[in-house]
């Protein structure tokens, strides 16, 4: 079997995207691009098709569709709305679906790459906070890999290599603890949306640099990896560090640590993600750890950063309130970034709709959507009892 992987990206014109694209230049020989979709970017999609000559390309909003047809290279088909999602993610030519849609759009496809047989690189991580039952066992049930690429969970995927679940005692997710490491919580209110997209460490796109900011993207992250790894949640701990080199750590029973460590360039683990088993040689800045003199390390603040607390009860409570904790947060972050509400709002928010919602076991996925869309209504309330003058 060719070792090359035909890749479809779903979000190919996000930061990950991007990223993803970076590898598949770097690495020619072992990934073709063969879908590649977006949500609006017309103009930025037709860029990428022209270079790289997918078989299909979609766009979300069909309103664009008109900018890009007849414009795309000869051979490459033209989908639209959630159903062209679909026919990428499922397309014949592909061997994997790279997931890097932000939001909740990412999950249909995601079911349907499962379901027809190819492997899933996972960035967005809505999908398994909403879904990880579902979407583990039906990637079981498939006999499909997850292969997973938010960095955190990639770099524990990279020390589980060969170790089987009884071994972990602790999965440990590192924390850059975002822009306001350090702001007091009487000057949390104060914070604008400029300085709370200022990442310390990383350049993402806005809805997770915000949650970076919270912490809330850490808090997503523990609920990830859950399902990821098959632990509960007691067994899933976060560390700050601010230097972002090790991007997270395996304890074992026996007490040893093992740890991965590189640049904070996404291209690492979409490489991984991509020729796993393998490692290849590529163009990346190596780490010269002499060079980066100290890394350090400290435990978050629950008090300040209420967002761990509220994942670990939903992470811990499951059924659909992880998926109404991700939609409030998803209402109440644009909210923020409008102008609409204070900073600390956001995890107000949060967890009043929580409060307010009956959860529900083991939830087929019609029963988290409607979670999910209850939980937009809820949170939209939220937002406008709070207009401004909380918290
Ligand atoms: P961006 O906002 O940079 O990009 C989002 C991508 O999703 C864009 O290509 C966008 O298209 C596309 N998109 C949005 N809505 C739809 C839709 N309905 N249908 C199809 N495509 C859609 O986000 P990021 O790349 O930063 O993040 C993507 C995901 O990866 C998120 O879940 C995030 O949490 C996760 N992640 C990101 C990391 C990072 O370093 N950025 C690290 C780890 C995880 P368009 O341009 O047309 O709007």
């Amino acid at each position: 079997m060719s070792q090359k992987k035909r890749v479809v990206i779903l979000g190919s014109t996000g930061s990950i995207g991007e990223s993803a694209l970076k590898v598949a230049r770097d690495l020619p020989d072992r990934m073709e691009i063969v879908g590649l979709a977006a949500g609006r970017s017309a103009k930025a999609l037709l860029a990428q098709a022209t270079e790289f000559k997918p078989k299909a390309v979609a766009l979300y909003d069909t309103a664009e569709l008109d900018t890009i047809r007849g414009h795309l290279p000869d051979g490459t088909a033209c989908h639209g709305g959630p159903e062209g999602l679909i026919e990428l993610a499922t397309m014949p030519e592909a061997d994997m679906v790279l997931i890097s849609i932000v939001g909740t759009a990412g999950l249909a496809p995601a079911l349907a790459a499962i379901k027809a047989g190819k492997a899933i690189a996972v960035a967005s991580k809505e999908i398994l906070v909403m879904a990880g039952e579902e979407v583990t066992r039906e990637a079981a049930k498939h006999n499909i890999p997850i292969l997973p690429v938010d960095s955190e969970h990639n770099a524990i995927f990279q020390c589980l290599v060969g170790e089987p679940t009884r071994h972990i005692r602790r999965l440990i997710l590192t924390a850059s603890g975002g822009p306001f490491r350090k702001t007091p919580a009487a000057d949390l209110a104060k914070v604008t949306p400029a300085q709370a997209l200022k990442h310390p460490t990383w350049n993402m796109g806005r809805k997770i640099t915000i949650d970076s900011a919270t912490l809330f993207n850490k808090g997503l992250e523990m609920i990830e990896a859950r399902w990821l790894f098959g632990v509960p949640m007691s067994q899933v701990d976060v560390v700050v560090h601010p230097q972002s080199i090790v991007h997270s750590l395996v304890e074992f029973v026996d007490g040893s640590q093992l740890a991965q460590l590189s640049h904070s360039d996404m291209c690492f683990p979409i490489q991984y993600a991509v020729t796993y088993p393998d490692r290849l040689p590529n163009r990346l800045k190596p780490l010269n750890l002499a060079e980066m003199g100290s890394l350090t390390f400290e435990a978050p603040d629950p008090e300040r950063f209420p967002a761990l607390r509220l994942a670990r009860e939903a992470g811990t409570k499951g059924g659909t309130l992880p998926a109404v904790l991700n939609a409030a947060n998803e209402i109440a972050v644009p909210a923020f970034l409008d102008g609409q509400i204070l900073f600390p709002a956001i995890w107000h928010i949060v967890e009043a709709v929580m409060k307010r919602h009956v959860n529900v076991e083991h939830p087929h996925l019609d029963e988290i959507l409607k979670a999910d869309a209850w939980a937009r209504v809820a949170a939209q309330e939220e937002v406008a009892s709070r207009k401004i003058e909380c918290p």
